[in-house]
């Protein structure tokens, strides 16, 4: 039996997809062999992989001076990627919103002078704080799109003129419409909610790519290097990519971004509503800034944290325990997660507050 898995990550993905992978998965069309077995210089591959690329540009409107990466190395390579490449004048702004962009920040320390611009620590990151201005002398600007642990989201986004806006979008790219041409730069491990883990995107303006201080850095930590040869450096993570792009097809039949975020609203609002009106659990995150993919809830009380979870497993609702630096309780929603698991969690956390 499928569980309703509501992992952070890696997580859930659209049953459709995985059907179709399995059905492919020894011999893919005529080629005589999977895809996991094919040269990634195959006419064949090359297909696959400019089709993804297609897909995803398609899908969020991407402006014909943005190139698209698919890399290696996680998210978390992308922390250190950002301030090698995009340094001018070795300064950056991070607004720290959670775990992940509190380690965005700290590798960027590393690199160049990274400098605090806002932050929400002092109430558990559980809001998105105000941006009062930039620095005009800022590389960039560094946000968290959608904050995965403390189930936050920017609703609008900061003005930061022309210092180029970057976002670790991991967690909720492709979940709503975003006007790509505000940013700089995006990037997301793939593993939330574009694919299966080993591959993460990254969309840089072209005018970001061929910075000075990016030529003297090991090649294969050049975006230049993987725009030159459309992300065929080394071997990519072809696997990854050709499911990635069967998520992207099923997204397109969900009637894009804009279909999805319909779906995704009305989903988390039943999660939300239900929380608002219930005396046992409580949402941690502020309502202004709620997450559309991230739910984070507790009962204030571990034990009975604990309780839920175990109860929820046993009835097929999986993966519910909090981030293990918040605790608590988190129901990650994301594109794959059909509106019926939400359904299902909320209908055993109403059977579990009565029998308390
Ligand atoms: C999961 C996650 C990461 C880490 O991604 P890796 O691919 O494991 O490096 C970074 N940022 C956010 C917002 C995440 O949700």
């Amino acid at each position: 039996m499928r569980v309703f898995n509501f992992s952070a990550g890696p997580a859930v993905m659209p049953v459709e997809v995985l059907e179709k992978a399995a059905s492919e998965m020894v011999i893919y069309g005529d080629a005589g062999m999977s895809v996991m077995e094919m040269s990634h210089r195959s006419k064949v591959y090359e297909e696959i992989i400019e089709t993804a690329e297609e897909l995803l540009r398609e899908l969020m409107q991407i402006p014909s001076n943005y190139k698209v990466l698919f890399l290696q190395g996680g998210a978390s390579q992308q922390f250190a990627m950002i301030p090698m490449n995009l340094q001018k004048n070795g300064k950056a702004d991070y607004v720290l919103t959670g775990v992940w962009a509190e380690k965005a920040y700290q590798e960027a320390s590393r690199i160049l002078e990274a400098n605090v611009l806002a932050s929400s620590e002092d109430k558990n990151f559980s809001y998105i704080p105000e941006i009062k201005g930039y620095s005009a002398d800022a590389d960039y600007v560094h946000i968290t799109s959608n904050n995965t642990i403390c189930g936050t989201r920017y609703i609008s986004l900061p003005d930061t003129g022309n210092v180029p806006l970057v976002a670790d979008m991991s967690s909720n790219i492709l979940s709503e419409v975003m006007d790509v041409s505000k940013y700089g730069l995006i990037y997301a491990g793939a593993q939330k909610n574009i694919g299966p883990a080993g591959v993460t995107v990254v969309i840089v303006r072209e005018d970001l790519v061929e910075l000075e201080a990016a030529a003297k850095l090991p090649s294969i930590f050049q975006y230049k290097t993987h725009v030159k040869a459309k992300s065929m450096h080394n071997t990519p993570p072809t696997y990854a990519i050709y499911m990635a792009k069967l998520c992207l097809e099923w997204l397109k039949g969900q009637g894009g971004i804009v279909g999805i975020q319909k779906i995704n609203e009305a989903k988390a609002k039943i999660l939300y509503d239900f929380l608002d009106s219930s005396a046992m659990f409580k949402g941690l995150a502020e309502k202004k800034d709620r997450s559309l993919m991230n739910v984070p809830f507790a009962t204030g009380d571990d034990d009975l944290d604990k309780r839920f979870v175990k109860e929820a497993a046993a009835e097929g609702l999986v993966n519910l325990s909090g981030h293990r630096l918040v605790g608590g309780l988190r129901a990650s929603i994301y594109n794959a997660m059909p509106t019926e698991g939400v359904v299902a969690l909320v209908e055993f956390m109403k059977k579990f507050e009565k029998n308390a």
